[in-house]
């Protein structure tokens, strides 16, 4: 048989574990076996390539096939030793990272084609132009999400343009890209090439300028959306390079990043032109001493006994609790609970934590029933009928804030927590949460604060519950 038939024959055995691999990855129970056909389909992708090109290009020198097979090492390497190294914590900044060096991969093999090209056709320059463009706005883009959600002083700053001047610059940038794309279409190969650099220059520049200024509660929003852009980067560059299967995996990045960027505005009340044009917002400032001039603090016996006479408690976790690794803590919790009557659910917000899911993957490897996971529309009408809300390093998914105007997470739907009997909330201090705004939750009529790191706490609320 052809060989091409028998490379094709393998492309579209990759593409359609890309494909289950993504369906599987929708539901944390599935999730790992969807991790393993990725793998697979990505390494009969690599390999098939790497046997193609050898047979096009008659035969590679072995010193190119040294060169690839050293870069497979040290990307392989690189990659374990990032994952295995990094915290739960810091998923979603390694996430960016390897969405930016996506959209950099783009920009360099797009940008080499171009140079090595004799000559250019029409369709090709469009996609080395589009690759260049996108490819590093996304490259930029990311390292700055990475460096928001590191809360880096830097990127804490915002952008140091009032919004009208930023808007005049990004429109500039787009301009500056659009004439060197359009004059690329029909520039000899030399002219090309600069006119290439032109663009990928002005790219990075527009992904500082389009990515700085967003922060809170649009952050989310930004980060599907540059996942999206890293997979569309990769499809124009498997036009350039005639790769099919770049284009279908870029496609389908591409799409299910589109696909989540629309939940995430969904989830977040945002349009997405507001997110992207309307970054930058600064809330009135308030004096978080007066907010928290009634604050209560409690203790793990009390908690244990209010949830004790409960009949119905609900957990709401957030960030902190991933930062305090408590969800096995929560889980032993919960069934002792249930074990006594008490009925148990947990309040899930779409963003809560720091990258789309995190709650329902921690609660999962915690082996928490998913039918316990209450999502937001679910939840929100009962909390009237909550005996006691345990909030655990939530603090923006659940701040009353979002109601008013003129706060940088106005408009965000939150947990009705306050709407519940008695809310605990434990934290280790009255600091704000990714948005920095003080929350009047803590301090109101039917809230108490029990402060300390999740897991110690509610290991303390385990034990006084034994000895009830
Ligand atoms: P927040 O960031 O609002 O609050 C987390 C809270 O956890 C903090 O106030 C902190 O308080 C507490 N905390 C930290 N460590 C611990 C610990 N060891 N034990 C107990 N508490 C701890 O988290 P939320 O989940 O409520 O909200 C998510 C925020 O992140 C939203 O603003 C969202 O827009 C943003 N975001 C979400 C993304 C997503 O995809 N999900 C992506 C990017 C941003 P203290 O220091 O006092 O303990």
């Amino acid at each position: 048989m052809d060989s091409k038939v028998i490379y094709d024959v393998f492309y579209l055995l990759a593409a359609i574990l890309f494909i289950l691999g993504v369906k599987l990855m929708a539901h944390p129970r599935t999730a790992r076996r969807g991790n393993m056909f990725g793998i697979l389909g990505m390494t009969i992708a690599i390999v098939i390539s790497i046997m193609k090109a050898n047979e096009q290009l008659v035969s590679l020198q072995i010193f190119t096939l040294f060169v690839i097979g050293l870069c497979c090492i040290i990307g392989i390497l690189f990659g374990a030793i990032l994952a295995t190294r990094v915290k739960m914590t810091e998923m979603p900044q390694l996430v960016a990272v390897f969405n930016g060096i996506g959209g950099l991969a783009s920009v360099l093999v797009a940008g080499a084609a171009l140079v090595v090209a004799t000559d250019l056709s029409l369709d090709k320059n469009i996609a080395t132009a589009l690759s260049g463009f996108i490819g590093s706005i996304t490259f930029i883009g990311s390292a700055v999400a990475a460096g928001k959600l590191q809360e880096l002083k830097f990127f804490k700053k915002g952008f140091p343009l009032p919004t009208f001047l930023r808007h005049i610059l990004n429109l500039a940038l787009v301009c500056g890209c659009g004439w060197a794309g359009y004059s690329l279409l029909s520039a000899s190969p030399d002219q090309a090439v600069l006119l290439y650099v032109a663009i990928c220059g002005l790219g990075f520049i527009l992904g500082y300028t389009l990515t700085a200024p967003i922060g809170g509660a649009d952050m989310p929003v930004v980060i599907a959306l540059l996942n999206s852009y890293s997979g569309i980067a990769a499809s124009a560059t498997g036009f350039v390079v005639g790769s099919n299967i770049l284009i279908i995996a870029g496609s389908l990045v591409g799409a299910s990043g589109i696909i989540l960027t629309s939940l995430m505005c969904v989830a977040m009340n945002r349009s997405l032109l507001s997110v992207l044009f309307g970054g930058g917002k600064v809330g009135a400032d308030v004096d978080a001493d007066e907010v928290y001039a009634t604050v209560k603090r409690t203790t793990a016996a009390d908690v244990a006994m209010m949830a004790d006479m409960a009949e119905r408690v609900v957990i709401v976790p957030g960030y902190g609790m991933a930062v305090a690794q408590a969800q096995n803590a929560v889980s032993d919790m919960a069934a002792i609970l249930e074990k006594r009557g008490v009925t148990v659910e947990y309040a899930i917000h779409p963003v809560a934590g720091r990258m789309p899911g995190h709650m329902n993957v921690l609660l999962a490897e915690a082996d928490v029933d998913y039918e316990q996971l209450k999502e937001l529309e679910e939840i929100n009408p009962t909390f009237e009928t909550v005996d006691l809300a345990i909030v655990l390093g939530a603090n923006d998914v659940v701040n009353p804030e979002a109601r008013k105007e003129g706060t940088v997470i106005s408009g965000m739907p939150i947990l009705d927590v306050d709407k519940a009997q008695q809310v605990v909330v434990i934290k280790r201090s009255l600091g704000p949460g990714y948005a920095g705004i003080p929350n009047p939750l803590f301090a109101l009529d039917n809230a108490s604060m029990l402060f300390g790191d999740g897991r110690e706490a509610i290991q303390d609320i385990i034990t006084a519950l034994k000895e009830l």
